[in-house]
């Protein structure tokens, strides 16, 4: 485009990054609509203990769009949050998961299952977040000590009195707080001190080469041993091979999640049951 010009003007103009602005712009305006056209649905991988027996489930959330089909949360959740949109659509799944927690509660195999969700930083800057949350409970009638939220380090990097305090209302309905990703972020362990967490979960990054680097080993049995002197518990995720699963049960992880175990699946697929 620029030598059509004809001189020896500079031209910015990048047709490759202009296309994929817009495709990003076209991507959020659809995700506005898509919770209204009813292409986010959750899947929903199980967490096992040591025997191999389900204990409790993430719920992780998918959007299947008309043209482009499945979109990764990675792709569309850092969308969702730039828009705003995050508060609607966190909110919806955390209803979703009080549905299934019900529908659980009335089968005795599922009924003492956790279920966790994914809460993006984000949503905790919302005033009425834990009004709604507890309204979603109420109206729901889920049994509010099965559900878990799965928190980043990311939330604690200000170090802030006010997310401290909602952590502390959101316990009182109830619920338990997961740290996911733990050892990726920025922040400094002080927050461990403050806030009511009830679980450490290891991140996937430092289970995929547990076996192969020894720094991942040395901090993953650091995370295993601060958990348990911390009285929390901890949880594995992404175990994807036996030696994995073994070497973190030595070390005194007992709660693992990952491909080993099973995929991420809707329920009616159902192998979230592996008794
Ligand atoms: P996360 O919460 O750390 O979820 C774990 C991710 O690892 C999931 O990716 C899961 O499918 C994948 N995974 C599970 N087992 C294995 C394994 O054995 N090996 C490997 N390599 N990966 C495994 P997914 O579903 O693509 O989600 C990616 C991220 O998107 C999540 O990471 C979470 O941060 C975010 N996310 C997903 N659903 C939600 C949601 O409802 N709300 C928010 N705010 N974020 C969400
Ligand atoms: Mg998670
Ligand atoms: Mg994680
Ligand atoms: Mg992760």
């Amino acid at each position: 485009q620029a030598k059509s010009l004809g001189t020896n003007q500079v031209c910015f103009f990048d047709p490759e990054l202009q296309a994929r602005l817009q495709e990003r712009t076209q991507l959020e305006n659809d995700l506005g609509q898509a919770l209204e056209e009813r292409q986010l649905f959750l899947v929903y991988q199980c967490q096992v203990d040591e025997h191999g027996d389900t204990v409790g489930a993430e719920a992780l959330l998918r959007w299947r769009h008309p043209e482009r089909g499945l979109v990764s949360p990675a792709e569309f959740i850092p969308l969702a949050e730039s828009r705003q949109l995050i508060h609607k659509i966190g909110l919806w799944v955390i209803e979703s998961a009080c549905e299934v927690l019900v529908k659980w509660a009335q089968q005795p195999a599922l009924a003492d299952l956790t279920l966790s969700v994914n809460v993006s930083p984000l949503q905790f800057q919302a005033l009425a977040f834990v009004d709604q949350v507890r309204e979603i409970l109420s109206r729901t009638r889920a049994p509010a000590h099965r559900l878990k939220l799965e928190v980043t380090e990311s939330l604690f990097v200000d170090d802030r009195d006010d997310i401290c305090l909602m952590m502390e209302e959101l316990k009182n309905l109830g619920v338990t707080f997961s740290l996911d990703d733990f050892g990726t972020g920025y922040s400094s362990l002080a927050y461990l001190k403050r806030l009511p967490l009830d679980q450490l979960k290891i991140d996937q990054s430092f289970v995929r080469d547990l076996l192969e680097s020894s720094t991942s080993s040395a901090i993953v049995a650091s995370t295993i041993a601060l958990a348990h002197s911390l009285d929390l518990d901890v949880i594995a995720e992404g175990v994807e091979r036996e030696d994995q699963r073994a070497w973190l049960l030595e070390h005194g992880c007992r709660r693992f999640q990952g491909y080993l175990f099973g995929t991420p699946a809707t329920l009616d697929e159902g192998d979230l049951i592996q008794r």
